[in-house]
């Protein structure tokens, strides 16, 4: 065996037991198999053209080249993006901890305590420094965030509004968030008028404003009075706010805004490139129902131990599909937990250390530029001192490894950051002095550049858990102490439906903590980035190949930004070819439901087209949709394999009819993980896909994001393709920004870049061939027990399947409760209820072997063994193994035990879970108790009062 073939370390059945698990099937070799799953007609003839395989070593080698031809360079850039320091501790047992990086989004809340608890610190630290009650556990970036809270604010517009359609952005405003923004309200049909918020005259016909604090430029200005007056017209106001500025400031609640956004990035989170970085939302109760994304919410068990789970609002969401008013899905929670822990670490005073250190630097910066003759822009800053750009050449500094920021016309910016040294802030004065000709003694800090006004008085993280872990034993033992609350893939297979928790391999992470890579601001010149260019560049000819389409662009944060850029990319086809009354999206009722709430923010109608008992879309009725709508018809959206887990025969069909209707064809790439090496998007006609890389392309789920949805397309959408205000990118007709960065999260595509250059062509197609395999194997070993739904004409599925456990309703048997009773066997459940409801959705991935795909079909028959004893009348149907599942360690450890079967029964099911034991740590969660008091900060002890 070469061990130094990394595909025997991905594929957990390359080597050995795949002829046994064939013969389970019923086939006598894997091609048979995939011959049997995939259409001939959609087949790839000929191997992908892809570079060979490296070994772990040699790709590491690789990637070390690439981060040397990154330039080091020192930033002072600033505009959303700072360097900061990730504290060692957080960096170990959090960023590099597959315990963290590898769990799911915690929809299992039971076996989720851990990071729950990490996200509603996080909450905490948004909501205090914001100054307002509500705030949610992550957007994907601040541009986007900015967005979402206009569209928040439009859609919740009060009666005497309704017709107000006018959003006025600060000119102080981020230029990647003005971008963005614009971008969402040509879809949604707002309009945007951008001037200075202090002299613009408000008209009746606006419903929102987006300002800056501190701004652009680095000012900060009291805005109290203004937005009083906005306020008072009815016009509601977002702040984008820097979360260290304002450990010192006054907060935007406190000056009457309605909405906080911005980024955490500077809270200890690299920046990478772009990305990821947890962006945030705070707001007033007003909104709790509407704000996008997900909020972690405080709860109890049944036994009314305190327990946190996710607030109903994502539910409330998705639930709305193209009535929703956000497509979130994947955020940014590993970010979030990094930057909620950074302030646990540092404390409220120590964060204000570390302000007041910027602030004192920015200010002895600001004296020695004043007293050199450079003239200063404003006097009022935290962090960015602006001057006049008269007589200063970019070049001066760029040879001195310095990069400012020479953004805006004739000004130049330098923001300081926590990482400015005093041998940095001396060698940045000394080039200022050399430029004038001029030596200049050492500066002293003379007087703090915050208006009195403007100082912070209120308190901030005052609760327990950001004044307990200051040393590095007690953090790292708090981190532990949540860690072990979770479950994640190092402690077994997570097999959800949809979601492809494979491997994410230890050397595909390594990268991420390279400074070579970690360090690079996003808005660099780009020959300071050479190495990402050429890594961006080749990842994206790899994905056009994969996909079988012409160009790639990887700027989407998440697979639900891919399919909202993919369908305004069709969008911006259709207007160019004067078709811009083409608006109407047929997606099957089959969807996931950011589909059609991709669809509504890209301003399109959604036409919904009927699924088959098969699972097949409905030709019949497609073809009536079609006749009904094809004057306007924009674009097909669908999943392929289909959301069912099987490919459909009839896809070229459905794919043609949409064509010769004068529609394009989007294909939501989250099952691609069925078709890399075999077939492709291209293949079964689609204009265009987003990819899920934290999905296929092994990107680890960080307990719910960070993630990237790249968008591939054929050539004639490609000049559309997404753009950046800064940093030229994209296609030459695009005026489409999706994200603040102009490759995204930069950072995390060396996970993928690595993971494609490890496998190679035979690599890749072999993943694809084995998570076929595992797939049918599973079923083939579960089918005599539950009912397996949509098999194809050959009774095979392609990577994943669905059980249907709506049979055992009649014994009071929920779904739920056997994802809950899972856990006890150490398994984190399938896909709940997704895409029918009262159904698991299981997809084991290439990246496990037979002994735990074994054990795992071991639990579920067990379970269905179960099942029999309360039908068989052994147990009530209200008190058996399965309703009063799970069963945590102090309920089978008290000295009371009052249920019908043994603790032994509950605790330990099967002989191997001796071994492999996971305890919840709290009972089965009651949502009901907390969604009628919605807690989404950290309570105090004494606050929090059971029932
Ligand atoms: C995961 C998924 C999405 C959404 O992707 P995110 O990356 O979470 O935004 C969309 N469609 C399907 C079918 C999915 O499984």
């Amino acid at each position: 065996m070469n061990t130094q073939d990394f595909s025997l370390r991905h594929i957990g059945t390359l080597s050995h037991d795949a002829d046994e698990m064939l013969s389970v099937i019923g086939k006598n070799s894997i091609d048979e198999l995939i011959d049997a799953t995939i259409p001939a007609d959609i087949r790839f003839e000929k191997p992908l053209q892809l570079p060979d395989a490296l070994s772990e070593y040699e790709i590491l080698q690789h990637l070390q080249q690439l981060a040397e031809n990154n330039k080091k360079a020192r930033s002072f850039i600033g505009y959303g993006y700072y360097r900061t320091i990730l504290p060692s501790p957080i960096q170990r047992n959090i960023l590099e901890n597959p315990g963290w990086y590898t769990a799911y989004t915690p929809y299992q809340a039971e076996i989720a305590q851990g990071r729950l608890e990490a996200l509603l610190n996080y909450q905490t630290v948004v909501s205090d420094l914001a100054g307002l009650p509500i705030a949610n556990a992550s957007l994907l970036d601040e541009a986007t965030a900015c967005a979402e809270a206009m569209h928040m604010v439009r859609e919740a517009r009060s009666r005497n509004k309704k017709d107000a359609n006018k959003f006025f952005i600060a000119d102080d405003v981020l230029p990647q968030s003005l971008a963005v923004c614009e971008t969402k309200a040509s879809g949604l049909g707002i309009e945007i008028v951008t001037g200075n918020p202090l002299e613009f005259d408000f008209d009746e016909n606006f419903f929102g404003a987006l300002l800056q604090y501190p701004g652009r430029s680095g000012q900060i200005i009291d805005y109290t009075d203004l937005i009083s007056s906005l306020n008072s017209k009815g016009i509601k106001v977002t702040v984008a706010a820097d979360l260290l500025a304002l450990t010192l400031l006054k907060s935007p609640g406190e000056m009457g805004a309605d909405i906080a956004v911005g980024t955490s990035q500077r809270f200890g989170v690299p920046m990478g490139y772009g990305g990821p970085h947890a962006a945030f939302m705070a707001c007033t109760e007003e909104y709790k129902r509407v704000i996008p994304g997900r909020i972690i919410g405080v709860s109890q068990d049944r036994y009314g131990k305190f327990a946190l789970r996710m607030a109903l609002q994502t539910r409330e969401q998705h639930i709305k599909r193209e009535r929703a008013t956000s497509n979130i899905c994947t955020a940014q929670v590993l970010l979030a937990v990094m930057a909620g822990m950074y302030a646990v670490y540092h404390g409220k005073d120590g964060l204000q250390f570390i302000a007041q250190n910027v602030h004192q630097k920015a200010v002895r910066l600001y004296d020695a530029l004043n007293e050199l003759g450079y003239k200063t822009i404003h006097n009022n800053f935290f962090d960015t001192v602006q001057i006049e750009a008269e007589g200063i050449a970019k070049g001066k500094f760029e040879s001195n490894q310095i990069l400012l920021n020479f953004f805006e016309d004739g000004k130049i910016s330098i923001a300081l950051d926590e990482v400015t040294s005093e041998d940095e802030l001396n060698k940045l004065i000394q080039v200022f002095a050399d430029i004038k000709g001029k030596s200049i003694d050492k500066v002293e800090f003379s007087e703090a550049k915050i208006p009195a006004s403007l100082v912070r008085t209120s308190d901030f993280l005052m609760n327990d858990v950001f004044k307990s872990y200051h040393t590095e034993t007690e953090l790292m033992r708090y981190i532990k102490r949540l860690e072990r609350k979770d479950l994640a893939l190092n402690h077994s297979m997570i097999a959800l439906g949809s979601c492809t928790m494979k491997l994410n391999a230890a050397t595909e992470m390594l990268p991420l903590s390279w400074a070579g890579f970690n360090t690079v601001h996003p808005f660099v010149p780009k020959e300071f980035a050479a190495g990402y260019q050429e890594m961006i560049e080749n990842l994206e000819n790899y994905l056009s190949e994969i996909t079988g389409f012409a160009a790639t662009s990887v700027q989407q944060n998440s697979g639900a930004q891919g399919e909202y850029a993919g369908l305004m990319v069709i969008r911006s086809y259709q207007i160019d070819n004067g078709e811009a009354h083409r608006n109407v999206v047929i997606i099957p009722e089959s969807a996931h439901g950011t589909n059609p709430a991709s669809a509504a923010m890209a301003g399109m109608k959604v036409v919904v087209v009927k699924n088959l008992p098969t699972g097949e879309t409905d030709i019949e009725d497609l073809k009536a949709k079609l006749e009904i709508h094809k004057e306007n018809l924009s674009a097909l959206m669908i999943t392929y394999p289909s959301t069912y887990g099987a490919f459909d025969a009839n896809i070229k069909e459905v794919t043609d009819l949409v064509h010769a209707a004068g529609g394009q064809v989007y294909m939501d790439g989250a099952n691609m993980n069925a078709q890399v090496g075999l077939t492709a998007p291209g293949m079964i006609g689609a204009d265009v896909c987003h990819l899920n890389l934290h999905k296929t392309f092994a990107i680890p789920h960080g307990g719910g994001g960070p993630g990237v949805g790249p968008i591939c397309v054929a050539s004639h959408l490609a000049p559309y393709l997404g753009s950046h205000p800064l940093i030229e990118t994209g296609g030459e007709k695009s005026d489409t920004v999706y994200s603040a960065a102009p490759y995204g999260s930069s950072l995390i595509l060396l996970i993928s870049y690595s993971y494609i250059r490890m496998l190679g062509e035979k690599g890749l197609t072999n993943s694809t061939k084995h998570a076929i395999l595992n797939a049918n194997y599973l079923k083939s070993r579960l089918e005599k027990y539950y009912d397996v739904l949509y098999t194809n004409e050959n009774n095979v599925v392609a990577h994943e399947f669905i059980l249907d456990f709506r049979p055992f309703k009649k014994l009071g048997i929920e779904v739920s409760d056997i994802a809950k009773r899972l856990m006890d066997y150490g398994f984190h459940a399938p896909t709940v209820s997704f895409p029918v409801a009262g159904t698991l959705m299981i997809e084991p991935t290439e990246s496990e072997g037979k002994a735990e795909l074994d054990r795992f079909a071991d639990a579920l028959i067990q379970i269905k063994n179960e099942i029999d004893e309360v039908a068989n009348g052994d147990f009530e149907q209200d008190n058996n193994v399965l309703k009063n599942a799970p069963h945590p360690l102090d309920l089978l450890t008290a000295d009371e035990w009052n249920f019908p079967y043994s603790r032994q029964k509950a605790a330990y099911p099967l002989e191997w879970v001796m071994d492999r034991k996971f305890f919840p740590p709290v009972s089965r969660i009651d949502d009901a108790f907390g969604d009628r008091n919605l807690i989404c900060t950290c309570p105090s002890v004494e606050s929090y009062v059971t029932e």
